[in-house]
């Protein structure tokens, strides 16, 4: 037997769909989940016991979109909008030394397992681009934790000033001489960059491996996109961007090409079942046609929506046109808890803001089913990641069943989604191994990261002073100019108190 081996005695099997849970045992061979069966389940000689004894098992859930670049920045700003945001992200996130890049995803990774998440898709942040050392700063972080990631590098041709039209033009001197005459080095060059870490790649492909993430559409010439596309086929690897988002990208994505922004992807050859779309709030139901059609995924973030006041996305129209939609928290900047159980929460509750017809709302097994089984497919991995059946990866969540959330225990699946805020997650299995084990995180120096995160944080606090007093000068001008394409007139709506959905 390997250290991936063990037998899982005494605990109770989440039915996600029955709201229920069974007493079973589980067995577990190099990782993978071997057998399920009723308690007393025979089990090879000299196989560890592990005893789940009053824990309810669930599959590790898997975040859709997140950033790892965020993770010191948490929390930084209060009511700003997505478009303010970019405004202030090299101010914020940018200057990050190595071992900043490692902290920082590392914080994460262990925020995400403690919380029952064992994978993320990590639309990893470098300025001005990303580079061998970074992504694997970040990669042997998520090795170190012992966390699954797909992580996809943001690329972009284009500043923000340059994609929404006429931005630059109203910056004030000397800003708009600066970015007009500011240069992204040619995408395949950033494509090289990532053909070459590729082939370096030391990390184990199952756990930890690449996908690129063109970071707007907008801010990606249409040659990049469709460069870009072509590299993920050639490699086999994701696709991931940030799609229709907030009503500003809605409106001027129509303006530069015409049509829809999902529209263009599908035209340039981007969207296939590798495709995954961050947000899609303001897609319209053609747009969702065409996702759906090419088997595209989306990445759901509705914690992220509410708090940048990007809007609430269509998730049941999504679902009724056959879309497969994952769940993601987003950014520390812009949702920060990364609390898988909160995202559902948001994703179930910002369901039913949008009418009153209460079938239309999402139920409490299909948001389970989006953080856990759709979200694996979004990266990759829907054949061995998202549920706890004989041959999939033996990611589990063990939840202690004596933490007051769940006493009394009612209905499974709706205290899981409603009522769990984490605090039940007492040990976290990884490919068979225990990466936290009850409460703990063997292997980490807590006090030590703790310290390293604090100076890491002041540190470029003044380093980035400089950056933080251009984007505090420029903030007044993006918020008017956004604030006014927000208010253009558009096809869809996806605020609360506009239209039914
Ligand atoms: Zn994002």
């Amino acid at each position: 037997m390997t250290e991936r081996s063990a037998i899982i005695r005494g605990g109770c099997l989440l039915d996600a769909a029955g709201r229920s849970a069974t007493p079973a045992d589980i067995l577990v061979q190099d990782g993978a989940i071997a057998q399920i069966g009723d308690p007393g389940l025979a089990a090879p000689e000299g196989v560890a016991v592990f005893d789940a004894s009053d824990r309810l098992l669930m599959p590790g859930m898997i975040n859709a979109h997140a950033h790892s670049g965020g993770n010191l920045a948490r929390s930084i700003h209060d009511k700003w909008t997505l478009e303010l945001l970019l405004n202030g992200t090299v101010a914020n996130v940018g200057g990050q030394t190595l071992e900043e890049k490692y902290i920082s995803t590392l914080l994460g990774a262990l925020e995400m397992l403690s919380k029952g998440c064992t994978g993320c898709y990590d639309l990893f942040y470098e300025f001005p681009l990303p580079s061998e050392d970074g992504i694997k700063a970040a990669a042997q972080a998520y090795a170190d934790a012992g966390m699954r990631a797909v992580i996809a590098p943001m690329l972009a041709d284009r500043s923000f000033y340059r994609a929404i039209p006429g931005l630059l033009e109203a910056l004030p001197d000397p800003y708009r001489e600066q970015f007009a005459t500011a240069q992204a080095l040619p995408w395949q060059a950033q494509l090289d960059i990532i053909a070459q870490v590729m082939r370096g790649w030391a990390f184990d492909r199952d756990r930890i491996t690449l996908a690129i993430a063109p970071s707007i559409p907008m801010h990606c010439t249409d040659e990049f996109l469709a460069g870009a596309a072509a590299f993920t086929r050639d490699h086999g690897i994701g696709f991931h961007t940030h799609l229709a988002e907030s009503r500003v990208q809605a409106v001027y994505g129509r303006q530069r090409y015409g049509r829809s922004p999902t529209a263009q992807l599908r035209c340039l050859g981007v969207l296939g079942p590798n495709f995954t779309a961050a947000h899609a709030v303001w897609v319209d139901d053609d747009d969702i046609a065409m996702l759906a059609d090419a088997g595209a995924s989306v990445a759901h973030n509705p914690g992220s929506n509410m708090r940048l006041g990007s809007g609430m996305a269509a998730t049941r129209r999504m679902l009724d046109r056959g879309l497969n939609v994952g769940l993601g928290t987003d950014s520390r900047v812009c949702s920060d808890n990364l609390n898988m159980f909160e995202a559902m929460r948001f994703a179930s509750y910002a369901s039913r803001v949008q009418g009153p017809d209460h079938e239309r709302w999402l139920s409490t097994p299909e948001v389970f089913a989006m953080a856990t089984e759709g979200s694996a497919k979004a990266l990759g991995f829907g054949d061995r990641l998202g549920r706890l059946a004989p041959g999939y990866r033996a990611d589990i969540v063990f939840l202690d069943l004596g933490n007051l959330n769940w006493v009394p225990l009612n209905d499974t699946t709706n205290q899981l989604v409603f009522a769990e805020d984490g605090t039940a997650v007492d040990s976290v299995m990884v490919d068979g191994r225990l990466v936290y084990h009850q409460r703990r995180f063997p292997g980490i120096d807590m006090a030590s990261l703790r310290r390293k995160a604090q100076s890491a944080a002041d540190r470029l606090r003044g380093a980035n002073a400089e950056m933080r007093a251009v984007a505090a000068a420029l903030e007044p001008v993006v918020a008017c100019f956004c604030g006014a394409l927000a208010r253009e007139p558009h096809h869809i709506h996806r605020f609360t108190g506009g239209e039914i959905a």
